[in-house]
């Protein structure tokens, strides 16, 4: 399982808000970022997020196996 958090700022390009693990070099700090929970996949915390954000996107770096290219 891993602590995971989405980006509350969207991204310049395609509005989507990365989803990133704890500890990722590239996660925003606290104030924006919104906590998602423990999750044991990307997948499964892509689909929690969307319930908030209906665009979201795995970040490269921690979670390049949920990433898609836009
Ligand atoms: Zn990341």
């Amino acid at each position: 399982m891993s602590q995971y958090y989405v980006d509350k700022e969207k991204q310049p390009e395609g509005d989507v808000h990365m989803v990133h693990i704890s500890g990722c070099v590239k996660l925003p700090p606290e104030y924006q970022r919104e906590a998602l929970g423990d999750f044991s996949s990307c997948e499964q915390t892509l689909t929690e997020a969307k319930q908030t954000y209906p665009k979201v996107n795995g970040c490269y770096d921690c979670s390049y196996s949920c990433h898609r290219s836009l």
